[in-house]
């Protein structure tokens, strides 16, 4: 009754709105041909593409990222959605920091998630810590180093660069030479290196950087929840990661945490940090951490996008952080025996080194990878990529976190490749 009531009182405009709704599922006739253009103040037309259903295929994503997403975690960011500002969000909010901080193993109060993907919390990372003018000091053996050496000279740091090729990783002496060297007040390590397929060691990293009063920054955007971190035990002052990878919410969340040694450093500054977006001040106070009674409006958080991060968190926390360690490890260990089988040889030649999450392979003689990766999309609906920056016609990668990280999806991606390495033949030089 009162819907009736209230679809006749409707003002027109909301009328036409429903009726165009309903006009946009049927898809029949394009809606152009129904508007009076005559009555219409509009110069641009409604986009022809927007009259189309979105069309998202369901694809096999066995690259090093996003993955596939389980049911679980769609479900919950499909969830109606509530205000940014509402005491149930809080919660929500501070169940992510609760699980974040298990996930990366640290008491840290100043536990939070960006909202952005990965980049986000890179750059909330450098642009809180450092000041213009400032050393940093930046291991690169792959293209994340590059990215954050560019993050950190665009906000005015004095940046140094430690390089090794892909595949390459840094000895405690070479890094404690380059830190008493260059007295960085940051020092930056990926842990996980995606577009090489390596898992650097950070054991002793982070005493070396206390030793010598610099922050000891560590990205596992590729990493975490597939290899071992331990933000407390291993004295990493700030860590990050992306939501994408082995946690296996959609993309667009990022966790980061800073300890009290880095809490200092970015509280005491004489500069405001350059985003205004990323500046620790309001993000404490937005997620609670800053011990002031009031939660203030700083920017609208993803909404949905913390619901699914919550749920990704909470898979986690309920198999454990060591049983899913150790699954990418063995399905890890399936996929290079599978590899090696075909004849394809691992990048990685140090079996310990490589990143349980993203496997590289050296592009097999004579092939094209391109066309190799092109086959597999095509024929298999199966998403694997080639290198990234200085990897680039390096390495195919396979990527198996999460919820992918499963045998029967090596055996998958094993035939897809068997079949791509027989019928891409013609490719041979
Ligand atoms: N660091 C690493 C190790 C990554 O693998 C990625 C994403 N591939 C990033 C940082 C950047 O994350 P995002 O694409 O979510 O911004």
């Amino acid at each position: 009754m009162q819907r009736a009531l209230f679809r006749r009182s409707a003002p027109l405009a909301q009328q036409a709105a429903a009726a165009f709704d309903n006009q946009l599922a049927a898809r029949s006739a394009p809606l152009l041909q129904r508007v009076d253009r005559s009555m219409s103040s509009l110069t641009i037309p409604p986009p022809a593409c927007m009259l189309r259903p979105l069309e998202a295929p369901l694809r096999y994503l066995f690259g090093p990222g996003p993955s596939n997403v389980p049911p679980r975690i769609l479900a919950a960011q499909g969830r109606p959605i509530i205000g940014h500002l509402h005491p149930e969000m809080y919660t929500i909010m501070n169940d992510i920091q609760r699980g974040i901080q298990y996930i990366f193993q640290t008491e840290n109060n100043m536990t939070i998630a960006m909202s952005g993907s990965g980049h986000a919390a890179m750059e909330c990372a450098v642009f809180n810590t450092v000041e213009p003018g400032e050393s940093v000091l930046v291991a690169i053996n792959g293209i994340w180093g590059e990215r954050v050496a560019e993050i950190a000279e665009r906000m005015g740091a004095n940046v140094h660069r430690m390089v090794k090729a892909p595949g390459g990783y840094f000895s405690n002496k070479e890094i404690e030479q380059a830190v008493k060297k260059h007295k960085p007040v940051l020092f930056f390590l990926t842990h996980g290196e995606s577009s090489a397929g390596l898992c650097h060691p950070v054991d002793g990293i982070g005493d070396i950087c206390r030793k010598h009063n610099c922050l000891f920054l560590v990205d596992t955007v590729a990493s975490l929840g597939a290899a071992p971190i331990f933000m407390d035990k291993q004295n990493i002052d700030i860590l990050y990661s992306g939501s994408q990878k082995a946690l296996n919410a959609p993309p667009g969340t990022a966790p980061i945490s800073f300890n009290e040694r880095a809490c200092h450093k970015m509280f005491n500054r004489k500069t405001k940090p350059v985003s205004y977006l990323f500046d620790m001040t309001h993000l404490s106070n937005y997620w609670g951490c800053d011990g002031q009674p009031a939660r203030l409006y700083h920017h609208t958080g993803p909404v949905s996008g913390f619901f699914a991060l919550r749920e990704s968190l909470a898979i986690i926390a309920e198999k454990g952080l060591e049983e899913s360690w150790r699954k990418h490890k063995e399905v890890a260990d399936y996929l290079y025996r599978g590899l090696e089988d075909l004849g394809l040889k691992l990048f990685i030649p140090e079996a310990e080194l490589r990143l349980p999450s993203v496997t590289t392979i050296a592009i097999p003689d004579g092939y094209n990878w391109r066309e190799l990766l092109a086959y597999i999309m095509k024929h298999h609906q199966m998403e694997m990529t080639g290198g990234l920056g200085p990897s680039i016609g390096m390495v195919i990668r396979i990527g198996l976190m999460g919820y992918n990280c499963e045998k029967s999806n090596v055996d998958m991606a094993l035939n897809a490749l068997a079949d791509a390495l027989t019928n891409c033949k013609k490719s041979k030089v």
